[in-house]
């Protein structure tokens, strides 16, 4: 009872100690105090804090970070100086080898609590994380909100974090450094045409965001600016600035005029080059002895609505583990599920009998249906609409393809909220002796690997591929086996 006297007494402003054992999936630090859970932001697993209570729940609580007493031995300083300010990087504070252990850990402890699986089958199956030799520099998409600054100055950078006001950020160390010339060329291009940026509170002002891609094997580069209207005056002017960018293959102006976070609006429209970059995947050696390397290649049409994997080293790894999970011959059928562009489709494609890719987004799969044309590649097959609805469809449809219908493989790759539940119903109907599931969601994953499992499959391995270093994102890939029962 004393316990519960103490705790009771507990209230928010109170100053605790905590030594930080533990991180949460959104970068906080993790420390108890008298059995009691407090999350502190900005504390990293292994430092020892003073931490002033901001909010009391029932069975935990949130602090700020007072006094540092005893800095954790995993603690290093950021390259980027805005690293405490910028929403961008969480856990930059921490050493790059935690960040990998700490990614690892929670999709373990993640796929125990909420899919149930035993945690000496989780240890024992995962391998370790992949990460990058340089874990800067990685990202080929950026989106950088315009907007004015306290002086009255035009500004573009990122949101400062949990906010919606813009720090300057003209040098982001995630991306490469072309994309600080072509922000100073734009806000350039503003303030000389007195071109207004948004305001989203008043929704007045017209230029939203700078988004940028970079193709890192061609080195072309795409600038849309995102405009609270339907035309960009002066646009002459703008492409006069940006034309010594070095690789710039277009320019296009999205029209948004909705005052929502989302940042693309439906109607986009060239105004210089072409409306697409290419680039190019190659497959990678991830260190197994039995996947050697092999220097296949497939060259990628992305448009600027399509998704593409930001961190192409990474995806090179990602995609090897892919095939190397899928364990292909040349004669199996595949399913490639939430296929985007193709990206896995057209790898799978060269070592399968026929693929079959899902994608929600029409752009994407025109741009998919380009690029297996553009690579040669005749045995994959691609289908537009929701994963869920197209796999039901074709799995109850009377003429459809035997082969097809009891697939060798499936891989899926899911967006965040992962897969529907009809499409993991009709998965698991379908039966492949094997599923690759690829998630940026440990949470989703677990759920559903849960409801495949009990549908007949068991986990056999897994690995974190770190494509968002310094964030607390997490990419996983998985392999699970049709029981032989
Ligand atoms: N495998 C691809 C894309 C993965 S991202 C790659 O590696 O590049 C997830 C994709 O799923 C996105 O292209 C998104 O447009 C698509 N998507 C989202 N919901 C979907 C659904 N219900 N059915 C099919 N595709 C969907």
């Amino acid at each position: 009872m004393a316990m519960l006297d103490k705790l009771d007494k507990l209230d928010k402003n109170d100053v605790i100690e905590l030594t930080i054992e533990d991180m949460g999936s959104d970068g906080a630090g993790v420390g108890r105090y008298e059995g009691m859970t407090f999350f502190v932001k900005d504390a990293v697993t292994g430092d020892k804090v003073m931490a002033r209570i901001t909010k009391m729940k029932k069975n935990y609580g949130f602090a700020r970070l007072e006094k540092m007493l005893k800095p954790s031995e995993h603690r290093v300083t950021p390259e980027c100086e805005l690293h405490s300010r910028c929403g961008g990087c969480q856990i930059s504070v921490l050493a790059y080898g935690q960040q990998l252990a700490y990614k690892q850990k929670k999709v373990q402890e993640t796929l125990n609590r909420i899919g149930g699986f035993a945690p000496e089958l989780t240890e024992r199956i995962f391998e370790p994380a992949a990460g990058m030799d340089y874990p800067y520099r990685y990202r080929n998409k950026a989106q950088f909100p315009v907007g004015t600054g306290k002086d009255g100055k035009l500004v573009a950078g990122f949101y400062a974090a949990r906010t919606h006001s813009i720090i300057p950020v003209s040098d982001c160390r995630l991306g490469p450094l072309v994309n600080r010339e072509v922000l100073l060329a734009v806000l350039a291009y503003m303030e000389e045409n007195h071109v207004e940026p948004y305001d989203e509170t008043r929704g007045t002002g017209l230029v939203r965001h700078v988004l940028i891609r970079n193709a890192f094997a061609t080195n072309e580069v795409m600038v849309c600016l995102v405009i609270n209207g339907r035309r960009l005056p002066a646009q002459d002017k703008l492409i006069a600035a940006l034309r010594g960018v070095e690789g710039l293959t277009g320019i296009l102006v999205n029209q948004n005029r909705k005052n929502t976070n989302v940042i693309l609006g439906d109607v986009t429209q060239l105004i210089y080059g072409r409306d697409y970059i290419m680039d190019s995947i190659s497959l990678r050696d991830c260190g197994s002895p039995d996947f050697p390397r092999t220097g296949e290649s497939v060259d990628y049409r992305i448009s600027p609505q399509s998704f593409y994997q930001v961190n192409p080293e990474q995806t090179e790894k990602l995609y090897s583990l892919v095939l190397e999970y899928a364990g292909l011959t040349g004669k199996e059928t595949v399913w490639d599920l939430y296929c985007g562009i193709g990206t896995i489709s057209l790898f799978l494609a060269q070592r399968a009998g026929k693929v079959y890719g899902v994608e929600s987004v029409p752009q994407a799969i025109e741009d998919a249906r380009k690029n297996a044309a553009q690579n040669g590649i005749v045995n994959a097959e691609f289908f537009e609409g929701k994963a869920e609805d197209v796999l039901p469809q074709f799995y109850q449809s009377e003429d459809a393809d035997v082969d097809a219908l009891h697939p060798d493989v499936i891989v899926v790759d899911p967006p965040r909220k992962g897969c529907d539940e009809r499409c993991l119903e009709a998965m698991i109907q379908m039966r492949p002796e094997r599923i690759v599931y690829v998630s940026c969601d440990p949470a989703t994953l677990a759920r559903d690997l849960k409801i495949l499992c009990d549908g007949g499959y068991e986990l056999k391995r897994g690995r974190v591929v770190d494509q968002f270093c310094h964030t607390v994102h997490v990419e996983t890939i998985v392999l699970i086996q049709k029981k032989t029962s």
